[in-house]
């Protein structure tokens, strides 16, 4: 049977670690920031900016909300970065996607000033993730890394596959596994004979998006299992990508949904955003 990583402990572990750090900020004089944007009324993105919200007042960082109404022009949201980017007392900026449909979000994100991309969504944070000399990681990929560093999971030279090639997670999820030197590859949609590609992987990490994807038929016996997926299935219930009773008792180490990569989100936001205040 697998031995499950959990994601809420080694969560919390940073969020102490984060504590610590704005501590010793604030006795000098630097109170670390987060500017979270929400435009529109969607709201499963309501709950998320809450929760970041909550997460920064937990460790000590001062969120700064900013809540627009659904019709708000881009120029408007634009002119309100261009603030928040000067402001020295704001050390991150995230916008919360996906934004009303009339905004580009693509403008929106390059907006941001490098030095406060805490989301590491702009072409500067994806260019410096390429050649491994980056600020800040994207949050959910640098979570699993994060657990697979706590779990002590060697990456060196194994086969990695990822599933899944968005620019949030899938792609830069390759880069950083790439970047310790495993030998990776990117499934997607297109993907021919993906059970025998999986097969093949030490660690595979899935971000699909769709319910129990990943069944135990695609999964070599020890292989590390990293289930990214957050879904509902026909009941209701939060589901991951990964067929969970069937692959943990194959599998030598697995992310459970809820409980896994899910609380490493907010805790790699609140860690970039004290790098950020570090830099200052
Ligand atoms: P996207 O929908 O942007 O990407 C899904 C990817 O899966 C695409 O690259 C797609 O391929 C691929 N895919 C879809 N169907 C198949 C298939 N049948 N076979 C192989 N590949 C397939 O999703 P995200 O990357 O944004 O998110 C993935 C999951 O992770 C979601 O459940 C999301 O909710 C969750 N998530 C969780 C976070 C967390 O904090 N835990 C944070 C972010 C996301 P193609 O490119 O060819 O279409």
């Amino acid at each position: 049977m697998a031995i499950r990583i959990d994601g809420k402990l080694v969560s919390s572990k940073i969020r102490e670690e984060v504590k610590g750090e704005v501590s010793k900020l604030t006795d000098k004089g630097i109170k670390p920031a987060l500017a979270v944007i929400l435009v529109g009324n969607d709201p499963a993105s309501a709950v998320y900016v809450r929760n970041k919200q909550k997460a920064c007042l937990e460790t000590g960082i001062e969120p700064h909300q900013i809540t627009l109404p659904e019709e708000t022009e881009e120029r408007e949201l634009l002119d309100i970065i261009d603030k928040l980017n000067r402001d020295d007392d704001i050390h991150g900026i995230l916008v919360q996607l996906p934004l009303p449909k009339h905004i580009s979000s693509e403008r929106v994100i390059e907006a941001i000033s490098p030095k406060k991309d805490v989301d590491a969504f702009s072409h500067d944070s994806v260019g410096r993730i390429m050649e491994g000399k980056y600020s800040f990681l994207p949050c959910t990929p640098a979570g699993v890394m994060e657990l697979l560093a706590h779990y002590n999971v060697e990456v060196e030279g194994k086969e990695c596959v990822v599933i899944g090639r968005s620019n949030i997670v899938g792609k830069p999820m390759a880069m950083l596994l790439l970047n310790k030197s495993a030998t990776v590859t990117i499934c997607h949609s297109k993907t021919k004979n993906l059970p025998e590609v999986c097969k093949r992987a030490d660690i595979i990490v899935c971000a699909v998006g769709k319910a129990e994807f990943l069944t135990a038929d695609m999964v070599k016996p020890g292989a590390v299992v990293i289930d990214v997926g957050i879904n509902r299935n026909s009941e209701g219930k939060l589901v991951g990508d990964v067929k969970f009773d069937e692959v943990e008792p194959i599998a030598s180490m697995i992310t459970p949904v809820p409980g896994g990569v899910g609380p490493m989100t907010i805790a790699m936001l609140l860690k970039n955003t004290v790098t950020s205040a570090k830099g200052t």
